[in-house]
């Protein structure tokens, strides 16, 4: 037995990434899984397989567009008609988009509006009549450190996830009482393959090795220099899931090898 056996997590953005790593420690610990996000029919389905085969439980994919407020609600419809319940939701879909703010494409704006910040508050207000109903639920958002502090030419970005973590802290107040935490996770530059394709670019680019890449241009704001992994990311959400964080809601949990407190 897991700690989510017979409970039921959906997880946005989940073909990729840490969404996929996130998928992956749920099923690990017991739940059934919604999947979601964009990607190669062929390549969603192998993750999907690869879940239910690796930890016997039962996976689905839907395809709902995080821009799209009736499709969400979909997505977590679908959870409860498939498994019965939908204990845990983890916000967690996202884009990036890099432009000095008098050029920013106005489109781009309310595209990261809308899938990095919008699509949370969809999600959980889609969740959380039946989290109440059960009594207990754990909402999960992916913020970043970009939550509490900024970088230049990413202000579409650094208001979402600023959004985040006040939607965060809104919607752990009004569930304190119900058995539903709801907190977020903000990681500071995570391995990811989107990370590790970057590299021998800027190395042709700037005449670097990969080790001064690394340190020098992707974790210049990173202290101990070294990637946040996936797996970390998903292992503290996985604690969140546990009964030893129940007291833990409203919370912005920090796992960025020191980038914030500085
Ligand atoms: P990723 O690109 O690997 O994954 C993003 C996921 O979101 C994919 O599954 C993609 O299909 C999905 N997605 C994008 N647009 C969508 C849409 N309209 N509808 C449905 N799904 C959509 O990125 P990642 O690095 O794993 O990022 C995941 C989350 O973590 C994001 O919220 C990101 O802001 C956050 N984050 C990432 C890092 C990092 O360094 N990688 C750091 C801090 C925070």
């Amino acid at each position: 037995m897991g700690i989510l056996t017979g409970k039921t997590a959906v997880v946005t953005g989940s073909t990729s990434g840490i969404g996929l790593a996130y998928a992956r420690a749920f099923a690990g610990a017991g739940a059934n899984i919604v999947l979601n996000g964009m990607g190669a029919a062929a390549d969603i389905e192998k993750e999907r397989s690869a879940i239910e085969t690796d930890f016997k439980v039962k996976a689905v994919h839907s395809p709902a567009d995080m821009t799209k407020p009736t499709e969400i609600a979909g997505m977590v419809a679908l959870g409860e008609s498939t498994f019965g319940s939908v204990d845990v939701l983890v916000n967690n879909a996202g884009i990036q988009f890099v432009s000095p703010v008098e050029d920013f494409p106005i489109e781009k704006w309310d595209a990261i509006i809308a899938i990095n910040l919008s699509s949370a508050f969809h999600g959980i207000r889609a969740a959380v009549p039946g989290m109440k109903k059960r009594g207990w639920g754990r909402i999960i958002n992916t913020a970043s450190a970009h939550s509490l502090v900024a970088s230049p030419f990413k202000s579409a970005y650094v208001s979402a996830k600023h959004g985040i973590a006040g939607l965060t802290k809104t919607v752990a107040l009004e569930l304190a009482t119900h058995k539903i935490t709801c907190n977020c996770i903000s990681p500071g530059y995570v391995w990811t393959p989107l990370v590790e394709k970057q590299i021998p670019d800027t190395m042709k680019a700037r005449n670097l090795t990969k080790e001064q890449v690394i340190r020098d241009v992707l974790l210049e704001a990173q202290p101990t220099k070294e990637f946040v992994t996936s797996e970390q990311v998903a292992a503290l959400a996985l604690f969140l899931c546990g009964d030893d964080a129940a007291q833990i809601t409203g919370a912005n949990l920090s796992i960025d090898g020191g980038w914030t407190a500085g």
